[in-house]
């Protein structure tokens, strides 16, 4: 004899995530997701480009030439 299959598994239903707007912490539409609306969307995006523009380079590449040139006199495998 073979037993019904099982039917305790829970049925799968769609995930309702919960967004909260980052910027008020309001549940966020699903227009602007996860932000409430536009407004808060953009600024958000715009910390988010500031970020992301911050390059950790001050130092120009002018003074780089002089030194490029250094150690290229090292050559000495081919001499025969
Ligand atoms: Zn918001």
């Amino acid at each position: 004899m073979t037993p019904p299959p099982d039917k305790s598994a829970p049925p799968i239903r769609a995930v309702r995530i919960e967004a909260k707007c980052p910027g008020c912490s309001k549940p966020g539409t699903a227009q602007y997701r996860p932000f409430c609306s536009k407004r808060c969307a953009d600024i958000d995006l715009g910390r988010w480009l500031k970020e992301s523009y911050r390059v950790p380079t001050e130092e120009g590449p002018e003074d780089a030439d002089s030194e490029g040139e250094t150690g290229r006199n090292g050559v000495s495998g081919q001499d025969r």
